[in-house]
């Protein structure tokens, strides 16, 4: 251990600050400034869209429920700016990362936010009643502080919240995770030859025949980005029992994920029809990471929640998509429950409520979270992780924000108000 102490120039003073532009942060941010709020937005990568664009995510999941368009607002603007010639039925969405960064740039800067890409938060300074007065940056200039009324965490790993000492839960059992994966992009590929469903329909042949170090037999495969030029994004194999909050895990799942996908090039090559030439031509620079911390809030959104389809007073919109946790071991077992998990699909029109107390986490006074680390046991983060429900978390957080911002404290908010605000931003909320 040693000491370090600095004196940090104050650059930017904001009503709210934002930290994370992926899905949530920039849902968050634009619904704040709509609401005519000071934003300030603070991205460690050089891009919107977090696991989204920098981890090549090549997906999005559904918007609706099959009768309802759930993800209203800003899921709805992205939606029928890139979508709209395909009609919503539980659809998903196969996606140009490219394209939607560059939605996310203009959407960001319509609203009127603030923003700086390659800052990232990396501790805040808190006072002795549980609020964060700043959040301090490192950037290309050096290390700096951001000072702000309220404060949301949208980095998917509840980064900021830990720094300001809240509680958290961190996987399963002995820390046990979802695989992560190192997304990818592929080329030379035939997708008019394609005539399987699923990638891995060949995987246990392959497998036994010794063309994979580790099983793995869930792959949900290369999707078709670019078919009219062969080139598709790749959600191709496990890196398992990742820790997120740890860069040493991190950069051996990296060293793993690299390796194994010329595993996965001669399987594609060697079994599956329309991808003989199937070429390799990136990996991320960034691990896509399915779970991480899950910030304790004033709820937690539980299993119970989900098969209730819950109703809540305080709701903040609904979701509907299934139990998604990838396997955490490389093993039949984990395959199995993630297959028993996932089947677990709701009826149409069917969704749960998201309590508005999921992103308000407890012992902190000024601080919001939104996305993939909300208050949630891991079933339930399971299914709100995906994109369309980051959209309704964070912009959700970004109006309550709004609000919060003169009376300073977001659990004594005026529920009714956010709600009202909500619903006028176009977001699902039937039982308001
Ligand atoms: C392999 C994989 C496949 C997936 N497939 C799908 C799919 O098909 N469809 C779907 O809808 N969803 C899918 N998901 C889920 C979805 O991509 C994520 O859960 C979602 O992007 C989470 O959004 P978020 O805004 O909460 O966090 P993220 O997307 O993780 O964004 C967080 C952002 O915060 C930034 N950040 C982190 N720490 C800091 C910090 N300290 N300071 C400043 N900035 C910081 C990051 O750089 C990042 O840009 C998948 C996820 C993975 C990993």
């Amino acid at each position: 251990m040693t000491d370090y102490s600095k004196n940090l120039e104050v650059k930017i003073s904001t009503d709210v600050f934002v930290a994370g532009g992926g899905p949530a942060g920039a849902a968050a941010a634009i619904a704040c400034a709509k609401q005519g709020k000071k934003v300030f937005l603070a991205e460690a990568g050089g891009c919107f869209g977090g696991t989204s664009t920098q981890a090549l995510v090549p997906e999005l999941m559904n918007f609706d429920d099959g009768e309802n368009f759930l993800s209203g607002g800003i899921g709805r603007t992205v939606h029928d700016r890139l979508f709209s010639d395909t009609p919503s039925n539980r659809q998903w969405y196969v996606v140009k990362s490219e394209t939607i960064k560059l939605l996310y740039d203009e959407l960001v800067a319509e609203a009127g936010v603030d923003f700086l890409f390659y800052s990232k938060v990396v501790d805040v300074i808190t006072d002795n009643s549980g609020r964060v007065k700043y959040a301090v940056l490192s950037g290309k200039s050096g290390i700096y502080a951001v000072s702000a009324k309220i404060f949301i965490d949208c980095t998917g790993d509840g980064s900021l919240c830990a720094y300001a000492g809240a509680d958290f839960e961190y996987g399963g059992e002995n820390g046990t995770v979802a695989g992560a994966t190192l997304c990818s992009v592929w080329g030379g590929i035939d997708f008019s030859k394609k005539n399987f469903i699923f990638d891995g329909c060949r995987y246990q042949e392959a497998y036994e025949k010794g063309y994979f170090s580790q099983y793995d037999g869930i792959l949900p495969g290369i999707k078709p980005t670019n078919p009219e030029i062969g080139v598709g994004g790749g959600n191709v194999g496990h890196c398992f029992h990742v820790d997120d909050t740890d860069e040493r895990s991190i950069t051996e799942a990296l060293l793993y994920g690299r390796k194994s996908m010329l595993e996965y090039e001669r399987y594609y090559r060697d079994y599956l029809p329309g991808f003989e030439n199937a070429t390799l031509i990136q990996t991320a620079n960034v691990l896509g990471v399915r779970e991480s911390r899950r910030i304790i809030g004033d709820i937690v959104m539980n299993y119970e929640h989900f098969l209730a389809r819950q109703v809540f007073d305080d709701e903040i919109g609904r979701y509907s998509y299934p139990i998604d946790i990838h396997p955490e071991t490389p093993d039949r077992k984990g395959a199995a429950e993630f297959t028993q998990n996932v089947s677990k699909q709701y009826g149409p029109g069917e969704s749960y409520g998201i309590s508005y107390r999921a992103l308000t986490p407890k012992k902190l006074q000024n601080v919001l979270v939104a996305g993939r680390c909300i208050s949630a046991d891991r079933s339930m983060q399971a299914s709100m992780r995906v994109i369309p429900c980051c959209y309704i978390t964070g912009q959700a957080a970004g109006i309550a924000a709004a609000v919060a911002c003169d009376g300073g404290d977001v659990h004594n908010t005026d529920i009714n108000g956010i709600q009202k605000r909500l619903k006028e931003f176009g977001a699902y909320l039937p039982n308001f």
